[in-house]
């Protein structure tokens, strides 16, 4: 009788959002999963541990800057795939602190590449690309044909890591494969992030809180998905018999002030938006407090107006499709945030 070979994932950024829903999948497909994580001194497992499953990963040591790290972990546990979803995650950061963006998410995944291609050993590679790429975008919607023209450090540097991920394919012969993932939300998502932001400020607002949630943009269009349905396509990548690259999103769009109303809707607050610019505001009918304003310093040196990707190669090619829609998503992610925040 002929016996499977236990496959053997590296997930590089497994505290994340993605990493967690990512593991989960691929424990229920009897993956053994190795998670990457760096020393830190706060607490860094609530996501792993929300589902679960932070017993049932081994951890490695590793940060995406240490070149020799990389390479002795890929030696010692010999992995069939690896995702690489690790990086500096947060557009506005970028400006920040453009050159550590840069260093860890373009030459993050050359270091890994190029552990892959010294190592000779037949590894699979998944590179966490992004819509940010598109920045001001030339078409709608947009597709893996769509020129890229991206409008932060993060994007920039994106770019390069996912023309990298193409060029090793190419030149090596190495699966590897890039997925263009527009925004994804869930409970999991980081607080700095405007859903996140919107549901968990709004939910602790329903439960009494004084607080004004400050945003910036609300005008700003994003294709948000659940990230829970993003990290199957991730899997259906690397179980392709030839590596790709894909669009991964919904398909629609909606701006920020439409997820607010949603978010308002699902509370049940009844609320009435009012002034202009930066003097936009909601307020709550019956207390007649403002609940929601605008911060200038939420705003961006410069702004992607409007995402709306096309994932038809993706449903073609690897059968996937989305199947959370905005308002599914908003329950979901207030329901928790009800609970927790
Ligand atoms: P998160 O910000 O939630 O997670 C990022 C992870 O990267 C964390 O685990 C973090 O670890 C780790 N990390 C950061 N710097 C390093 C480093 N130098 N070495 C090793 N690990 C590091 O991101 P998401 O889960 O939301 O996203 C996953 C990937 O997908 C990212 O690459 C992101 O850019 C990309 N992406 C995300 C989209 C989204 O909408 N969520 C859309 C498109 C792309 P630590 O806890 O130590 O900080
Ligand atoms: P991004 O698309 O990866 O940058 O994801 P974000 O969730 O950080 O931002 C999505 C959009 O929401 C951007 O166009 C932001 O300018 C806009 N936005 C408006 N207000 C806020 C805010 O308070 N925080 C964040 N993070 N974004 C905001």
């Amino acid at each position: 009788m002929m016996t499977m070979k236990r496959k053997v994932a590296l997930i590089t950024g497994i505290t994340g959002q993605d990493g967690a829903y990512l593991a989960q999948l691929l424990l229920k497909k009897n993956y053994k999963v190795y998670g990457t994580c760096r020393r830190s001194t706060s607490e860094k497992f609530t996501s792993l541990k929300h589902l679960n499953i932070d017993k049932k990963i081994s951890y490695c040591d590793f940060d995406l800057l240490e070149f020799s790290n990389i390479l002795e972990t890929i030696d010692k546990i010999n992995p069939t795939e690896i995702y690489n979803l690790a990086a500096q995650s947060f557009v506005p950061t970028s400006f920040n602190v453009p050159i550590v963006t840069t260093d860890i998410n373009s030459l993050g995944a050359l270091r890994i590449l190029e552990a892959i291609r010294i190592s000779k050993k037949n590894i699979k590679f998944y590179q966490a690309s992004t819509s940010e790429m598109f920045g001001k975008v030339t078409q709608i919607p947009q597709t893996e044909k769509t020129p890229f023209y991206p409008r932060s450090p993060y994007g920039v540097a994106k770019l390069y890591s996912h023309w990298i991920t193409i060029n090793y394919r190419e030149s090596y012969g190495i699966h590897a494969s890039s997925g263009i993932l527009f925004n994804h939300e869930s409970p999991l998502r980081g607080r700095e992030f405007v859903t996140k932001k919107v549901t968990s400020t709004l939910a602790r607002i329903k439960k009494g809180s004084n607080e004004v949630l400050e945003v910036g943009n609300v005008l700003a269009k994003r294709d948000w998905g659940f990230a829970g349905d993003y990290v199957d396509a991730m899997y259906r990548m690397l179980q392709q018999k030839n590596p790709d690259d894909y669009v991964i999103a919904t398909g629609k769009t909606h701006s920020v002030k439409e997820f607010i109303d949603l978010s308002l809707k699902y509370l049940k607050i009844q609320y009435k938006w009012a002034g202009k610019g930066l003097n936009t505001r909601v307020i709550d009918i019956n207390s007649k407090k403002t609940i929601v304003s605008i911060n200038k310093s939420f705003f961006r040196p410069a702004e992607v107006d409007l995402l709306i990707g096309n994932p038809m190669k993706a449903r073609r090619n690897l059968k996937w499709k989305p199947r959370t829609k905005l308002k599914e998503l908003v329950k979901i992610m207030l329901d928790h945030d009800l609970e927790y925040s």
